[in-house]
């Protein structure tokens, strides 16, 4: 028997301050039939960039078409290699995949999760067009190094900031270092809408407006199409409800920081967990608390058994997936990749979660270790 339910993500304990504005949001869309790129969407563009300290935003339907749109208007597409990190959301492989492009897989560091210049520069070649770092789980990558290597390569750089809202190397905030960059507002995302949503950021005139044109059937002026492009729009309500939630990101994130403290400091030295890593000049906004462990499996259960609900990131390295076995790629070829879909485990934290539920499942996990 069961009392104590800790499920890994809680949005509506997220959202619940928040609904009289957002219904109040809603009733005026309604009423000003404000719908498809109206005035709450520039609001919330022109609000989002400067948080992201960039000169431009456009609002876009999802992550996935953030980058796609990222991408088309880099002009990446067949016979070219864009350098994806080898474990991520399959969103980044598969935004180049769309664009006709190969996604070339590049192993992260062991201890922080994200790709290093270093290992960038092994597997840059004559088709290399592009690097694609993904700051994952909320960690700020090596920018300054990766811009680095960019450079002396000719490369673009395409920031994936889906999972790092508010995140920032040497004090500047990722999405704002790339050529140009992409996030997603999925709803359990730092910053989400209630629905789907992404945006593009950049400090480029030129890719703005190409993106602007082309996530809008390549059009600027309704009815005359200037390249085939794509229908893929932030609809005017969900800017509406980003604005009002983006007030609030800041603060969100340091409770996440906050909890993510005190799991690390509860969980120093318990069996054989491997904690996150922080990085010099870099900072974390833990989108998600991934911990390491050999016994992943049998831990999940038991805390499963225990009534807390936890998520692997990821399971199935993209290389392994189904979807790519077109590409080639044998089991063991990825290893960092592979030994972190045997060992991640993302324990439940959101800026709302109680400390008592922390604690709860500290606990827990310390009784699965002494067991
Ligand atoms: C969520 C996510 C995306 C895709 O976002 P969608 O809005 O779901 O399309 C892309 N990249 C990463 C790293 C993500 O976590």
């Amino acid at each position: 028997m069961q009392a104590k339910q800790i499920s890994y993500l809680d949005l509506y304990s997220e959202h619940r301050k928040n609904v009289p504005k957002l219904i109040k949001m809603f009733v005026q869309g309604i009423e000003q039939n404000d719908f498809i790129l109206g005035e709450n969407l520039e609001l919330f563009e022109s609000a989002y960039a400067k948080f992201n300290e960039t000169k431009f935003c456009v609002g876009v339907a999802s992550g996935l078409d953030a980058l796609v749109l990222s991408l088309r208007t880099l002009k990446i597409g067949r016979g070219d290699e864009v350098l994806v990190p080898s474990n991520t959301f399959i969103a980044t492989p598969f935004a180049v995949t769309h664009v006709g492009a190969t996604p070339v897989f590049v192993e992260p560091n062991i201890d922080t999760y994200n790709i290093t210049s270093q290992e960038i520069e092994k597997k840059i070649t004559k088709k290399t067009r592009a690097i694609l770092p993904v700051h994952l789980y909320g960690q700020a990558c090596e920018m300054d190094k990766i811009m680095a290597v960019a450079k002396k390569y000719s490369l673009k750089v395409i920031e994936d900031n889906a999972q790092s809202h508010g995140a920032t190397f040497k004090g500047k905030r990722t999405g704002g270092f790339g050529d140009i960059n992409a996030t997603s507002f999925y709803p359990g995302k730092n910053l989400g809408a209630l629905g789907d949503g992404g945006a593009v950021t950049t400090n480029s005139r030129n890719l703005y407006e190409s993106v602007n044109i082309f996530h809008n059937y390549g059009s600027s002026k309704k009815y005359f199409n200037e390249v085939v492009g794509y229908n893929s729009r932030l609809d005017s309500l969900q800017a509406a409800f980003l604005s009002i939630k983006l007030k609030d990101l800041v603060k969100k994130n340091t409770q996440r920081q906050v909890l993510a403290k005190i799991y690390m400091q509860e969980l120093q030295n318990i069996g054989d967990i491997v904690l996150p890593k922080i990085a010099e000049h870099s900072t974390h906004v833990f989108h998600i608390f991934c911990i390491r462990t050999n016994k992943r499996d049998q831990l999940q259960k038991y805390l499963q058994s225990n009534g807390i609900q936890t998520i692997i990131h990821y399971p199935v390295p993209p290389h392994m997936q189904k979807a790519y076995s077109y590409l080639g790629y044998k089991k063991g070829e990825l290893q960092i990749a592979e030994t972190l879909a045997r060992t991640s485990l993302s324990l439940p934290l959101y800026p709302t979660m109680p400390r008592e539920n922390l604690l709860y499942i500290v606990k827990k996990i310390k009784d699965f270790y002494k067991k």
